[in-house]
């Protein structure tokens, strides 16, 4: 995404742009939600994207005890919409001859007057400067300072996305329409609707987001990482090789702590998934004639839900110092001294 957006940005200053992707595929079906923040939605417009059919809309944010009564809640009218239709949107502005598929950052070489990237499959462009929009495990931030590693949060979560036409009707009556909170001690679940297959946003045939976040200490992590066929895994199992011994007690322990709406929700997600919680933030996220963007800068635990909002801003502020300055250098020294206290402050405020 802070890719798709950096070449959106800096297109409109007149720069060309190229956009190198390591998978293969088109990246589709990630499914996630991602909550539709203010600066999000400005910058998509401000993109080009824009923000048709975004999501769906929620009037407030309510929080549940365990026999699901509401004890709180907070009008914040906002629009829920998903990691698939974000990258469709910003995948519509990029001319597709300069976005470029099964193409995996390697090494970049730097001089005074640009860089030379070498790809993984032997290729080689050179450019101005170099983005690195290559998230979390950033390969681009692992030359540029490997001392930077992702931090373990001691928690992760269960995941997935139940389809809104398989929730029972009571589910659909009372939490569907609204952002749920459940907050048992060292725990939180929350849950909201998001659109369905292939961006529909038709009622009943949309999803409903769902995420239950837990505490594991790193030897437990290390333990879950082993997948359905003994295999350890370093950050995470891919959620078809998730063991159903996990998954089997995982329905045990919220049948005993979930209220009956949430187990519902949960109980119809067919493939649930695990993510573990990780976060970093970095002393200075430029190097030389290399800038780094979205999660590869800096990454926040997600509560807030605005790794996307970062991702597009730093972008956004990335073109805009490079408009700002004559000087390629002056205007990445500016977009570092702009945009890395930002990047501190929203990792320590998730914390
Ligand atoms: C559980 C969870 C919930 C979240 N909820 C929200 C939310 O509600 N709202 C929100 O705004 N954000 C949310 N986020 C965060 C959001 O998903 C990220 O902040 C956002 O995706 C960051 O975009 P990015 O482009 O920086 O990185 P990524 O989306 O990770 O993209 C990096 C890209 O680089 C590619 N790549 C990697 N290595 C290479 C290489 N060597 N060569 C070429 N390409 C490479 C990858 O294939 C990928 O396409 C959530 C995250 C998690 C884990």
């Amino acid at each position: 995404m802070s890719g798709l957006f950096s070449a959106a940005f800096l297109r409109q200053i007149g720069w060309d742009v190229d956009v190198y992707e390591r998978s293969r595929v088109e990246l589709v079906g990630r499914g996630a939600g991602i909550t539709g923040h203010p600066e999000l939605l400005d910058a998509l417009t401000a993109s080009g994207a824009g923000t048709d059919r975004l999501g769906v809309e929620v009037p407030k944010r309510v929080a549940l005890d365990r026999n699901g009564r509401i004890t709180d809640e907070r009008p914040l009218r906002q629009i829920l919409t998903s990691w698939d239709r974000l990258q469709r949107l910003l995948r519509a502005t990029i001319d597709p001859a300069h976005y470029h598929l099964g193409r995996s950052f390697e090494r970049v070489e730097q001089d005074e007057h640009g860089v030379r990237v070498q790809f993984a499959d032997g290729g080689v462009e050179q450019a101005d400067i170099l983005v690195g929009g290559d998230g979390i495990r950033s390969s681009v931030r692992g030359q540029m300072a490997p001392e930077l590693q992702p931090i373990y949060a001691g928690y992760y979560i269960w995941r997935g996305a139940p389809n809104e036409a398989d929730l029972e009707p009571e589910t659909l009556r009372t939490i569907y329409p609204l952002f749920t909170f459940y907050l048992p001690k060292h725990q939180q679940v929350i849950g909201y609707p998001i659109a369905g297959f292939d961006d529909d946003l038709r009622p009943g045939k949309r999803r409903y987001n769902f995420i239950w976040y837990r505490v594991a200490d790193a030897a437990q992590l290390r333990e879950m990482n082993v997948d359905e066929n003994g295999v350890q895994h370093e950050h995470s199992v891919p959620p078809p090789l998730i063991r159903k011994d996990l998954i089997a007690g995982m329905h045990k322990d919220a049948r005993e702590l979930l209220p009956d709406r949430l187990l519902d929700c949960l109980m119809k997600i067919k493939q649930p998934f695990i993510t573990p919680i990780y976060d970093f933030t970095a002393p200075q996220i430029v190097f030389g004639r290399v800038a780094m963007v979205g999660d590869a800068a800096a990454n926040a635990r997600p509560h807030m839900g605005f790794g996307m909002a970062k991702a597009a801003t730093d972008a956004q502020a990335l073109a805009k110092h490079l408009d700002g300055h004559d000087d390629v250098d002056a205007a990445l020294k500016a977009y570092n001294a702009e945009r890395q206290p930002i990047g501190n402050t929203i990792v320590l405020h998730g914390r």
